[in-house]
Order: C-alpha cells, then structure tokens, then sequence
C-alpha cells in the first residue's frame, strides 16, 4: 500500500536527523534524487546526510551541493529516518550504507521502479512515474517545501537522464509542466544539458570504440548487444560511470526490439543492461528470471560469471520473450 504524500510529509515532520541513500553504480535519478530531497529537507531546517555506496561519480559532480554525497562511514550514523530513492531492492543500496543507516527507526522507501517489493515502513512506490525524481517534485510541491537551486537543477537532471532526455514513452505532460516550472524558478536549461550531455571524458568515446567491436545481432535482427570486459576496462583506464547511456546507440539500431549491454566487473559478476523497445517485450519480467528488475522498458541484472555463460543464458530468454513472428 502506497502512503500518500501527506503521510510522508508528517513522517518528515515528526523527526529531526535523516539519512538519504540510493542505489550502487547510482545514475542522475538516484543522485538527482538524493541532492533534490536532501537540499529541501535542509533548507527546512532538517539535519541530512547524503550516503551513496559508491560515492559520488565524477560525471555527475557538476550538480550543486553534490560534494555532500559521501561513502558511507565505518560507524552507524545516529540519525532517526532513513530514506531509501530510485531503488528497487533494499540490497541494492549496499552492504556498507545499510550498516551506515542501521541505527535509524522509520524507513521510507520512495520509487518508480514496478519490481520494487515495498521494503520501507513507509513506501510510496509510481511505476507509471518516469524518474523518481519527478515523484519527489511533487511530493516537494504537495508538502510546500523550499525548493532551493541545487534542489531545482538536481531534479532536472534527475528527469533528464531518467528520460533519455524527455523522449522515453514514459515521459508525460506533467513531466514537460515539471520542467516548465523549474525553468521558470531559474533554471539554466541550455547550461545544465551542456554539462550532462556534452562533456564526457575522451575515454567514454573509445570504450563505445571497444564497444562497438563487440556488437552482434541475434533474434533474426531483433536483439542487439555488445559487451565490455576487464581486459578493456584496465586498457583504457574506464570509471563505472563512463558506459552510462551508451546502451542507447543499440537500442537505437532500426528492426531492434532489445538491447542489451554485458558488463564485466571487478570481483567477477556481470552486469546486465537491458533495453526494450516494443512494449510487448517486457525486460523488468526477463530481468526478474535472473534476479535483477528495473522497468518493463529499461532493467538490468547482476549475476555470476564468467561472461560468455552470463551472456549464452541471458540470451536465450530474451529470444524467449520476443514476440512471435
Ligand atoms: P541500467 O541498465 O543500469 O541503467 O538500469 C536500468 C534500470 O533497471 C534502472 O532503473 C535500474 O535501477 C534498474 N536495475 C538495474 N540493475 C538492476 C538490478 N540488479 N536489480 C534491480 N533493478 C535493476
Ligand atoms: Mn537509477
Ligand atoms: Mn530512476
């Protein structure tokens, strides 16, 4: 059962001290997520600390206020609310920032991925929202509380990157009125997108060089997929964060139904992305088969290696879930 926006704001009302996470490998939406409610329960004059397993990455670090993303803390943090953003399972926060946040005593658990179990005391779960972080605009505008401009710019990038930049079927006309508002409230549109989109490290541009070395059709032309071992990832000298998106140069093959993208990572899993563009093919319900969720149209994997076994498998359920020709 989903609490309301009204529950949630006396939840926030009643205490003092919170803790705000978001999943490993975060992407915008969770950082956006963390920075946009963080800076508002601040700015109402609420004690906050910003937990990320894996840290703040470096291409998100244009964002106000995102030097307030820290590694988690070796102690328990003494704080009464954790709030769990943009992240389907509770494990998926990692290991260290569950141990940071085990001293609180309410959980609040706010997503928009379907498979997300409803893990908090307080959960309030919009799959039909495109990013968790237009949830948390309207629960910032429901709740009238301060919007300050790293809340604003964090929210956008949030939304953007979430989006493919406002293109994704699950992008709707509150979504383009929520971005309307923000850049009435002063937001520089064509500034924050340069520093989104238009400026990657040299690196990124010779991992999709790697990466399209690898690339291979299968499903009689329906299913692209390409993938990224450790090999080159130590070659080229990749951070985690510098494969994000690239799945959508796949997905955008015409006759492709799915994309998928295989990740070697250090410790030996593998991470999958996968990309669906034809409604009928749902890959959160493909990605569930292997532990993983997500979205029906965007989800992903960690599994055992090695590679090949990862991908042979991975492969044959998604010829599975195609639509008969
Ligand atoms: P990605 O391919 O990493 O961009 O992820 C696509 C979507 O699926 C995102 O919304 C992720 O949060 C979600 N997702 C990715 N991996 C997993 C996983 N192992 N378990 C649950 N959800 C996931
Ligand atoms: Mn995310
Ligand atoms: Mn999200």
């Amino acid at each position: 059962m989903n609490a309301s926006y009204q529950e949630i704001g006396e939840a926030i009302a009643a205490h003092e001290s919170f803790v705000i996470l978001s999943h490993v490998r975060p992407d915008g939406d969770a950082i956006g997520s963390q920075l946009a409610l963080g800076m508002a329960l601040e700015a109402a004059g609420k004690k906050v600390r910003l937990i990320n397993e894996d840290g703040l990455p470096d291409n998100l670090a244009f964002l106000p206020c995102s030097d307030r993303i820290e590694t988690p803390p070796a102690e328990p943090l003494d704080v009464e609310v954790a709030i769990a953003l943009d992240t389907a399972t509770k494990p998926r926060l990692g290991d260290a920032a569950l141990h940071a946040a085990s001293n609180a005593k309410l959980w609040i658990n706010i997503d928009h991925h379907k498979s997300n179990p409803g893990y908090g005391d307080l959960n309030h779960i919009d799959s039909r929202s495109p990013a968790t972080g237009q949830i948390l605009y309207q629960l910032i505008t429901a709740l009238g509380l301060p919007l300050p401009a790293a809340s604003r710019d964090a929210i956008y990038v949030a939304v953007s990157t979430d989006t493919g930049s406002f293109q994704y079927p699950s992008t709707t006309a509150d979504t383009y009125r929520m971005a309307a508002d923000l850049i009435d409230s002063g937001l520089d549109v064509g500034g924050i997108n340069s520093l989104t989109y238009d400026n990657h490290p040299f690196r990124r541009v010779e991992l999709m060089r790697s990466l399209l070395n690898t690339l291979e059709l299968d499903g009689g032309g329906r299913v692209a997929h390409w993938e990224l071992t450790m090999a080159t990832r130590d070659a080229l000298g990749l951070k985690p964060e510098d494969s994000e998106g690239l799945i959508d140069i796949i997905r955008g093959i015409e006759g492709v139904i799915v994309a998928v993208f295989f990740e070697e990572l250090p410790g030996g899993k593998i991470r999958v992305s996968m990309r669906s563009k034809d409604p009928r093919v749902d890959v959160c319900h493909v990605c569930m088969e292997f532990g993983g969720g997500g979205h029906a149209l965007a989800a992903g994997i960690r599994m055992a290696g090695p590679l090949a076994a990862a991908r042979d498998r991975v492969l044959a359920a998604v010829r599975l879930a195609l639509p008969a020709v």
